[in-house]
């Protein structure tokens, strides 16, 4: 059994918090700063550019893209890092339509996250070759797919009701109707256990600042089938995503491993923060954290409906229909999620009525879930949608 008082302890959490927001950005490792330091100093400082090759910053992508790997069941070497989740849905986006070019429809659902949809819809316009983007009710996803279909872009756990689609189910189909298929995993990865393999998907993406607590902005990841590697070409062509960078040829030619997905400069930084946080998650399964998230997000949904009655729990009842965090819906939503933060309740809204609690077993337990249930309770009685205070918006929700 995995000691989760132990991992909470290997975070920061500031005094008094209640962090429920770790579907958003994951907290501090608490001995990484100081560790990150003496590293940097090492290497950046000490070795300036031979870092690249006596600090091993080239392979840093390959190394962690293997590390992450085993959160989404990846084999060996067809997992890789680098920029940011956008980038990679793009790039993945680009690759599924060349593998499937005789069809012209991207399919996607209207509960997806806003980068996935304006992205398809961005490289639809961008190729300006009849390309659509088909966007449908989650419900009817398997009711379009059909021989027009060039590529599915699907997010498995969606950003603001935590509900969790059946990867296996739909690839299946997909894969009878010929649709590449390529799995947004930002909700998933260190949430819920994942097999790329079992539903043999095409691609998947992901961000690690979520659930793998990488820091704002870390490194996300791209996995490719295998199968496919030799036949994927990616839409942007960078130096190290070349098959001999240091050649410096004029003529570009993909690596044939896993490292032509790679586009630029590996950010090291980001990868060295993320490398560290990945260590909290050493002899802990993905599986054992999943089996906690349910346990703590019944206990949270049973006090809502016990303590505050009058608001609505929007994800799915049965828990393995969910990723890890439980959305509820109020009309005066954002007023409440200010007054929560205000009183050390960390959680997040979501426009227009989306109050979202992020559950994180390495960091949260059940006296998070109390403390939750029992300030929203106090927030209702409040109406803080009453005060000005309250109302007035930051940039950031
Ligand atoms: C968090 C998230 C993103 C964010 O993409 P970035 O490029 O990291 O800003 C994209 N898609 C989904 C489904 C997400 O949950």
């Amino acid at each position: 059994m995995v000691d989760f008082q132990q991992t909470k302890d290997f975070f920061h959490i500031p005094d008094g918090f209640t962090y429920l927001c770790g579907n958003s950005l994951g907290p501090l490792p608490r001995d990484l700063p100081a560790t990150l330091a003496s590293q940097l100093s090492a290497e950046w400082g000490e070795m300036i550019i031979g870092g690249w090759n006596n600090a091993g910053w080239m392979s840093l992508s390959a190394i962690i893209g293997n590390k992450i790997g085993r959160f989404i069941g990846a084999p060996k070497d067809s997992t890789i890092m680098g920029d940011t989740l956008s980038i990679k849905i793009f790039q993945a986006l680009g690759a599924a339509l060349k593998l499937n070019p005789k069809r012209k429809i991207i399919l996607t659902d209207n509960s997806n996250f806003p980068s996935d949809i304006y992205i398809s819809k961005g490289l639809a316009a961008f190729l300006n070759q009849g390309y659509k983007v088909k966007l449908v009710n989650p419900e009817e996803i398997i009711k379009e797919m059909n021989d027009q279909v060039a590529t599915m872009l699907l997010t498995e756990v969606d950003y603001k009701t935590g509900a969790r689609l059946d990867m296996v189910e739909l690839t299946t189909k997909a894969k009878s109707e010929g649709i590449v298929t390529i799995w947004d995993l930002a909700h998933s990865v260190g949430a819920v256990p994942v097999n790329v393999q079992q539903a043999d998907i095409d691609f998947a993406v992901g961000c690690t600042y979520k659930y793998l607590n990488g820091g704002p902005g870390s490194p996300a990841f791209i996995y490719t089938n295998p199968k496919l590697l030799t036949q994927i070409q990616s839409p942007i062509t960078g130096w190290l995503g070349h098959a001999n960078p240091f050649q410096f040829s004029l003529d570009y030619e993909p690596a044939s491993t896993i490292n032509r997905l790679i586009i630029g400069t590996p950010p090291v930084i980001g990868l060295s923060v993320l490398d560290f946080a990945l260590g909290i998650w050493e002899g802990i399964s993905v599986e054992d954290v999943h089996d906690k998230s349910m346990q703590l997000s019944e206990m949270f949904i049973e006090g809502i409906k016990s303590h505050c009655p009058t608001i609505k729990v929007i994800s799915p009842e049965n828990p393995v229909d969910r990723g890890s965090h439980v959305a509820l819906e109020h009309p005066e939503g954002y007023a409440l999620v200010k007054f929560l933060i205000e009183n050390s309740v960390i959680c997040d809204f979501r426009e227009p009525d989306n109050i979202r609690f992020g559950i994180a077993p390495l960091y949260n337990d059940s006296a998070d879930i109390n403390r939750a249930v029992e300030v929203l309770a106090m927030a209702l009685e409040y109406q803080p949608w009453k005060y000005e205070l309250y109302q007035s918006r930051n940039f950031v929700t």
